[in-house]
């Protein structure tokens, strides 16, 4: 096994259908793998499966909307793991209701998931990816920040902020060796889609030129391309994922 495997990768969601994807993904390939999570009963069906399949995986509880929640985990991880080399900002959630019925709640939850979480995720980490002259961070967005979608004014405006940050971050630390990306997947066979009512899924899925919905494993085999050293001159950058139902 090579040096840039045996990098420590902090994979926020876990639990979730991309989260749980890229734990196996960089398991397979041999990082060492923490997967953060927030409901201890779905954690531990996560580590059973994994294990089962001889992956050994490290689980970190934090909810990623709290500054010092997220801290707490990162400094944990990093005494009993190692310093964090790669950071994937992927949790988030979802409270659509057309903007004249959105409460404030609806739209602090969403903003505060979605996009807090990336700056309490990655301020934790990221003086330590400076002093070592490196860092992998990629924020997991969507294609509604891109286009827009009906009913998700809150969810849209929290993922394309992370474009901005993206952006910004990509050029303060770009000459400490962090690149900075971020990945928008159109619809993804998780249970945020499966949530979906049928009829509204299948409408979806006929506005999707490749005819489907796309498979976790094709975000996760773009953010191992994204990690690796071979990706060393991208940063800033953004990678739709979404079978040609957009194109910017
Ligand atoms: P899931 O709903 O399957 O997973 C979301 C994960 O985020 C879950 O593990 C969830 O934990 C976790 N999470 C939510 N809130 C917190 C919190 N406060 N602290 C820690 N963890 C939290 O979604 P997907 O796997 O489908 O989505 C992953 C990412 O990809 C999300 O950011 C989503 O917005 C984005 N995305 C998904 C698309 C899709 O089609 N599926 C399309 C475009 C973007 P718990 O299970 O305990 O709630």
């Amino acid at each position: 096994m090579n040096q840039e495997n045996k990098r420590v990768a902090l994979i926020t969601g876990s639990t979730g259908g991309i989260g749980t994807a890229l734990c196996r993904k960089l398991g397979e390939l041999g990082y060492r793998v923490v997967g953060n999570f927030r409901n201890d009963e779905k954690a531990a069906v996560l580590q059973q499966e994994l294990d089962k399949e001889g992956l050994h995986i490290e689980l970190a509880k934090g909810d990623v909307g709290d500054f010092d929640s997220v801290g707490a985990m990162v400094q944990t991880v990093e005494q009993n793991i190692g310093p964090i080399d790669i950071l994937i900002n992927n949790a988030g959630i979802t409270r659509d209701t057309s903007f004249v019925k959105m409460s404030k709640a609806d739209w602090d939850e969403v903003l505060n998931t979605n996009l807090n979480s990336v700056f309490n995720c990655t301020r934790h980490v990221i003086q330590g990816m400076v002093e070592r002259r490196f860092g992998r961070i990629i924020n997991i967005s969507s294609i509604n920040a891109q286009k827009g979608q009906y009913g998700q004014t809150n969810y849209s405006t929290a993922k394309a902020g992370m474009h901005g940050f993206t952006k910004s971050l990509a050029l303060e630390v770009a000459k400490y060796g962090i690149t900075v990306n971020t990945i928008s997947p159109g619809y993804i066979e998780t249970e945020m889609v499966m949530a979906v009512p049928e009829n509204i899924r299948e409408r979806i899925i006929a506005q999707i030129p490749v005819g489907r919905l796309g498979g976790p494993t094709e975000i996760a085999d773009a953010v191992a391309f994204l990690i690796s050293d071979q990706s060393g001159f991208i940063t800033g950058s953004n990678l739709a994922i979404n079978g040609g139902q957009h194109m910017s």
